[in-house]
């Protein structure tokens, strides 16, 4: 390869999912010539982005905020929908209780204090938001109340947050180079000045004066997963994009980048046993209506710890720590209306029996009578004093249990019963690069390598060991919108001195 440039642009964009296309447009509001980088074929685009439900977690204060971002929903449904309200200082505090007060408090604060005026952003950019009624509120006495933080989705889910930010970018005028590949990164000591690409195969450089790093984490990357988050971590089902192999992290460590965040750990959820990587339907969360046992038999978590979104992204690690990595759910006739959509259909591994004993049977791989006993056990525990309400941290738990149940307690006494074979899947990791509140990269020594950025999955310091559900696309969009303005801003400045 020659050192000849083939391309010459202000901003690059690297990745082209919900972080990057936000990095992208916002660069280009602010008057940058733009080009993004994607790795995928143009049918595969957007990343884990595309895996989404496009569900975003965002601070407001009430239902007159909430038309702010979605105008379109009639009066009618207002009128039976229940938001409350979530302020900027919950987000807060969900953030710190969630990663053991790990989180680092610039970026939490900067999240949670733009999210709100984010929403507002991407609505100007003709991205589509509705309420979750289907997955996050239910509906009791003509109401849906709505709970656990997060209220909005995208119109289309996460293709339709894709499809809607990459037709706004066309519009804006951002070229989009699909098949193509950034490699590595081109500096001297006054900073970026390009990115060597894999251009449908054909090695290019590209001439730039700064760089927005979007290009996800690494959990696609069975080497770097087993090599940062240990044992067994190769062995779990992964999914969403195949494309998140952890290079943009790694080029950037080469040029002097600082890690931050928790390398160790990710976002790992309970899902089918058997489905293959990849492919869409494997998580299974209506966990806190049932119970969970491993092969011996045994309970070993609390499942209405709280509610699922706070605790779902840190149980498929605990189901990888069980024999053979894998457990099952455990669900009877009562709460079997409350399961969500995805333990439906032909891909779910599942059993069903009239009683405890022939499911025991079907199910093989368990200690029958510890099963057996465990089951008797917990029954003889819950609470029944407390009434149950799924849209509530009800207080209905078990007493006197080693491994209690706090909320949801229901025994499992009514056929028929239902057991679900789970493993762990891994959804997206937590280490990644140190930015400044400008999604500035950091170096070793704590100085911002000039020119580039970075935002989203990319970014470690936001998330440790666990994570409230819809943080990953606001993070994403509210430190994309910021990087996009900063490199902007940077290769302005380059152009006018
Ligand atoms: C199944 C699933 C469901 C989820 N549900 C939600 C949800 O409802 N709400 C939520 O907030 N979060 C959710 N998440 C997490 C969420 O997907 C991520 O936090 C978020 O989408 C990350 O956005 P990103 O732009 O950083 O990365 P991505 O969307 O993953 O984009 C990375 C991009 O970089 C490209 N790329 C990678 N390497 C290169 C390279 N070398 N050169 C060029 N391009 C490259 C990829 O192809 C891709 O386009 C979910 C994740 C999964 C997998």
């Amino acid at each position: 390869m020659t050192n000849e440039f083939h391309y010459e642009t202000d901003v690059v964009v690297i990745g082209a999912g919900n972080a990057a296309m936000c990095a992208a447009i916002s660069a280009r509001e602010n008057g940058a010539r733009t080009i993004v980088l994607e790795k995928a074929p143009e049918n595969e685009k957007g990343g884990n982005t595309t895996y989404t439900h496009g569900s975003i977690r965002f601070a407001y204060n009430n239902n007159e905020e909430i038309k702010q971002i979605i105008p379109d929903l009639d009066e009618e449904d207002f009128k039976i929908t229940d938001f409350g309200s979530y302020s900027e200082e919950q987000y807060y505090d969900d953030l710190c209780r969630m990663t053991n007060y790990h989180t680092d408090p610039t970026l939490a604060s900067i999240l949670t204090e733009n999210s709100f005026e984010t929403m507002k952003w991407l609505t100007d950019h003709n991205v589509r938001f509705i309420p979750i009624y289907g997955r996050q509120a239910f509906k009791v006495d003509g109401i849906f109340k709505f709970w656990g933080g997060m209220v909005l989705e995208s119109v289309g889910g996460g293709p339709g947050l894709v499809d809607a930010l990459h037709k706004e970018a066309k519009k804006m005028g951002i070229s989009i180079f699909y098949e193509t590949m950034a490699i590595e990164l081109i500096h001297t000591d006054e900073g970026i000045v390009g990115v060597v690409i894999k251009e449908n195969g054909k090695t290019k450089r590209i001439k730039t004066k700064s760089v927005v790093l979007a290009s996800g984490g690494f959990h696609a990357n069975v080497e770097m997963r087993t090599r940062y988050l240990g044992p067994n971590w190769d062995l779990v089902h992964t999914r969403g994009s195949k494309f998140n192999t952890g290079e943009g992290i790694q080029m950037a460590l080469n040029i002097g980048a600082l890690p931050a965040g928790n390398w160790s750990q990710a976002h790992s959820v309970t899902g089918d046993r058997y489905l293959p990587d990849f492919e869409e339907g494997f998580q299974k969360l209506s966990y806190p209506f049932g119970v969970i046992v491993n092969r011996d038999g045994k309970r070993f978590l609390d499942e209405g710890a709280d509610f699922r979104n706070y605790t779902y992204a840190s149980y498929g690690k605990k189901i990888l720590e069980q024999p053979n990595q894998f457990a099952w759910q455990i669900f009877d006739a009562k709460v079997a209306p409350f399961l969500r959509e995805e333990y439906k259909g032909r891909k779910v591994t599942k059993v069903k029996a009239d009683s405890l004993e022939q499911l025991a049977d079907k199910m093989g791989e368990i200690d029958k009578g510890t099963f057996l006993s465990e089951i008797k056990a917990y029954n003889e525990a819950v609470d029944e004093s407390v009434p149950f309400n799924p849209n509530i941290k009800d207080g209905r738990k078990t007493k006197g249990l080693t491994v209690p149940k706090s909320n949801w307690a229901n025994k499992i006494d009514t056929a028929p019963f239902e057991a679900y074979a789970v493993t762990c899947g891994i959804t997206f990791t937590y280490g990644g690069l140190k930015i400044n509140e400008n999604a500035e990269v950091q170096n070793i020594v704590y100085k911002n390598i000039n020119g580039l950025f970075a935002a989203g999955e990319v970014v470690g310091g936001l998330f440790y060991k666990n994570y409230p559900g819809g943080a990953g696309l606001m993070a994403g969009s509210v430190f994309g919108k910021i990087a996009g303005e900063n490199a902007a801003k940077y290769a302005m400045q380059l152009i006018k001195s």
